[in-house]
Formats: structure tokens, sequence, C-alpha cells
């Protein structure tokens, strides 16, 4: 094999593989034995990957349920973090899975993991065909390739939900330089995850959830939260809430979520469960963009006027 690549066992390659990245912390690990971008990639990124890579390892880090339990707007007061003193009208939330930076623990703990593999087993540092590529909350859709190679199954509210941390995990994927086997998708028909079950469907605050699966996102509180340039419709800003970023009541009510999930630890991106959206209204862009630097919040796409407008929807609660 070229690249410096080692000939071993291709079975055992791949069980070495998956053991140390579950070693690392993942809590589910899967492999795609070709990585082809999926129909909705654009024209640009196919062009820019061409074909793909001989493997593809799809893996979950689980953010746990630990800070998930008996909070209107997901646990605030079990945070360990001290807060300022806000009076509750004024907070603005941000949910448990926005509160690190898993993306980014993500990321950091696949290339210690790639720097193992190529003094391990070869490759190159770099390249799709030869090296070890990370992709961890990018324009490159995670969904379709962990349900492509069984790293879960979809469910109702439309997320990728795993046997082992429900669907409460970010996905990050890794190519690979070995032509290793494919994993079986996890559960071939849809929602079958899901039975009868249809408690995300009910408790979506703002009937978003399609009985036949997925999500309007016209409808979706997270969707404008995440920085969608659409104004928000009254419907929509009637069922706001304090939130700041992250509406978790699809998750939070889900079955397949309910057993004690342990979270990743991780000293990357700590936001507070809330803030004074008082304050943010009032932060230049420059303010806005310096407070949340290195933090799920600090993503590109999420601007500061989008961060603005969402702690205006949290403050209209208190008038
Ligand atoms: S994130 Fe919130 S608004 Fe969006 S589908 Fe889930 S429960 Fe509904
Ligand atoms: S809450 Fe029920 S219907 Fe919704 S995703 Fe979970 S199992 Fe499926």
């Amino acid at each position: 094999m070229g690249n410096g690549i080692m000939d071993v066992n291709n079975q055992t390659l791949k069980e070495n593989i998956c053991n140390m990245t579950l070693n690392a912390g993942f809590s589910r690990v899967r492999i795609l034995a070709r990585f082809v971008f999926p129909e909705n990639s654009t024209g640009a990124l196919k062009v820019r990957y061409g074909s793909g890579s001989p493997s593809l390892l799809v893996a979950a880090l689980p953010y746990g349920n630990e800070r998930n339990v008996g909070s209107k707007y997901a646990a605030a007061e079990e945070k360990e973090e001290k807060h300022e003193d806000i009076e509750e009208k004024y907070r603005a939330y941000i949910a448990p899975f926005a509160q690190r930076n898993y993306y980014k623990e993500a990321v950091k703990r696949l290339q210690k993991l790639s720097q193992t593999f190529r003094r391990l087993f070869g490759g190159t540092n770099f390249g799709c065909r030869s090296g070890y590529r990370i992709f961890c909350n990018s324009p490159i859709p995670e969904k379709p390739l962990a349900l492509a190679c069984g790293l879960g199954g979809a469910g109702r509210n439309s997320l990728v939900i795993t046997p082992e941390a429900g669907s409460l995990v970010i996905i990050a994927a890794m190519t690979l330089p070995f032509p290793l086997e494919s994993d079986p998708r996890y559960e071939p028909r849809a929602l079958r995850l899901c039975g009868t079950c249809g408690s995300c469907m009910e408790a979506c605050p703002t009937h978003a959830i399609r009985q036949e699966g997925g999500i309007d996102r016209n409808k979706c509180i997270q969707w404008y939260a995440s920085g969608n340039e659409a104004a928000v419709p009254q419907s929509i800003i009637e069922k706001w809430g304090q939130r700041l970023y992250g509406c978790t009541v699809c998750q939070d009510v889900c079955p397949h979520n309910k057993k004690p999930i342990k979270g990743t630890e991780t000293g990357e991106g700590i936001l507070p469960a809330y803030v004074d959206a008082r304050k943010i209204i009032a932060m230049t862009d420059e303010e806005i963009r310096s407070f949340f630097k290195g933090t799920v919040m600090g993503f590109s796409w999420l601007k500061p006027e989008h961060i603005r407008r969402s702690a205006g929807l949290a403050l209209k609660e208190s008038l």
C-alpha cells in the first residue's frame, strides 16, 4: 500500500481504530467504506474534495444530560458556575449543549487520534485520499453519513439517535487512508426507533415536527436562534420564551435521552446557563463577538445581530 500505510489485516485495523476512538471518549464509532459526499452537498464541496477517501470514521461525542434536569430552560440552577445575580425576568438562557464547545473538543480528540493512527498505521497528515481530514459542524452534513454507517437511527425529531447516548451527542468524522469495510445501517426502517412514540411532536412548542418525521424549519425556534436571516414570525415569537440560544424540548422529552448519559469533560468554550438579556442588547457587535469568541455562539454564521435579536425576544417576556 502507498503512502507508508501499513499492510495489516483490515478487520484487525478496523477494530484497533474503533477501539482507540472509543477509548478517546467517543460513545460510538462506525466506518463508512467509501466517503462519497451525499446528494445535498454543494457542488463546490464535491469539486474541492473529489470523489472521496478510501473510508471514513464517524463518531459520536456525548454531551449527556447531567445538566439537563429539572429546569424549564434546561438546568440553569444545576450549573456549577457562579452566575451574576440576574433577576429571573432579565435572564436569557443558553441550552446545555451550547454551554461547552463540544465540537472543538471532538476535533481536538480526533486530531490527537490521527497523529497516533499515522504513527501506527501510516498515511499523511493531510488530504482526503492519503491522510486524515476532520469534519465537525462543517458545511458537510454529518447526519446522512451517520445514518449510512449505523452511528444511529433517525428520530421523528430528525436527530440521529444513538443507542448509547440517545441524541445527546455531536457527530464528527475523519477520513482514513485505509479501505476498511463499512458498518451496516443501524436501523434501515425509518422511525422504527420511535415506534408509537410521538412525544417530541406533542411537546414541540411550535408544532414544527412532522408525523412522518422531520422538522419544518420555518417553525423551529432553534432554526431562528441559529441565525436564520428570515424575520421571526409572530407564532414563533409567542413561544420563544427566554431563550438566547438552544431549544431542546424535542430532545428533553425523548425516551432515548431519559437514562443518565454522562457528558464529555471539556474546558472548551464555556458559557453560562444564562446571561443578562439587557446587557447583550446593549453590546456593540465587537463586544458580542468578543464575549462569545471560542464558544458555540461564536461561529461565523451566528452574527451579532442574530444574538441581539434572540436577546430581544427573550427580554420581551419581561415586558
Ligand atoms: S428545537 Fe424546539 S422548536 Fe425546533 S423542533 Fe425541537 S422542540 Fe420544536
Ligand atoms: S420523542 Fe419519541 S417520536 Fe420523538 S424522536 Fe424520540 S422516540 Fe422518536
